[in-house]
């Protein structure tokens, strides 16, 4: 079952994406050269806590941090850890927060120093897509056209679409009903009514879309190729008025 929030409940969801789309932007200014994902693992977590949330991740199934930190060909669930970011690499910085009930996720990915051009290309074009998911988050549409919306895009222009990790539903849990492929037909799936809330996270790889799980810590998901891999989510609500983006800056 899709739940549907309130229009009250959106508004908090709204206060606690303002922390979400916060921490991000810290994380973003803080990644550079020289600097560990322990370091910036420690960062979010003050930064949320000190703002009345909570790291949503943290002991989720387990998981030790309160950041995902995927660089390069891992395209989620990095566990932060001793990685050194180095310039030239990409990295995926993923962030949940608990706020008053309601959860919002996001990540976005940021390059350190000089990348190069093939890899601002997916960068650009993974954020392309989720504007182009977002684009469809409309009552009356389909979740397929959201899926259909990121995969028509990306594969244009020769990227994989990664099939075994999904967007999803949130709201009083990180993962509610339903899962959302980032790939689909028009007009297929469920209905989209204003009150439902989103987590919309393209991955994109400049490779094959296989994937592979590293089993010496069960969580880091590269691509099986070790190609490179972009993400970029936002928590969005449909409304009367069109697509919220709850974790806007
Ligand atoms: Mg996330
Ligand atoms: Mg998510």
């Amino acid at each position: 079952m899709i739940v549907r929030k309130s229009k009250g409940e959106l508004e908090t969801m709204r206060e606690g994406g303002r922390i979400t789309a916060a921490c991000l932007r810290m994380l973003a200014e803080n990644a550079r050269a020289g600097v560990t994902t322990k370091d910036l693992d420690g960062m979010a977590e003050d930064f949320i806590r000190s703002r009345g949330g909570k790291p949503e991740f943290k002991g989720y199934q387990g998981f030790p941090a309160s950041i995902c930190a995927s660089p390069n060909s891992m395209i989620v669930h990095g566990i932060p850890g001793s990685y050194r970011l180095k310039d030239g690499d990409t990295i995926s910085l993923d962030v949940g927060v608990r706020y008053e009930g309601f959860v919002t996720d996001s990540a976005t990915t940021v390059a350190i120093g000089e990348i190069p051009p093939d890899a601002e290309g997916l960068l650009s074009t993974t954020r392309q897509c989720l504007a182009a998911a977002t684009e469809q988050m409309r009552a009356g549409k389909k979740l397929g056209d959201v899926g259909y919306a990121i995969q028509v895009l990306a594969e244009a222009r020769g990227y994989g679409v990664v099939r075994d990790l999904v967007s999803h539903g949130v709201g009083r849990k990180m993962h509610e009903d339903p899962q959302i492929p980032n790939y689909g037909r028009p007009g297929a799936g469920p209905r989209l009514l204003p009150g439902m809330t989103f987590a919309i996270e393209p991955m994109i790889t400049l490779g094959s879309y296989d994937i592979r799980i590293d089993e010496r810590d069960g969580w880091s998901i590269y691509t099986a190729d070790d190609s490179l891999a972009a993400h970029y989510e936002h928590t969005i609500a449909v409304t009367e008025d069109g697509p919220w983006v709850l974790t806007a800056a």
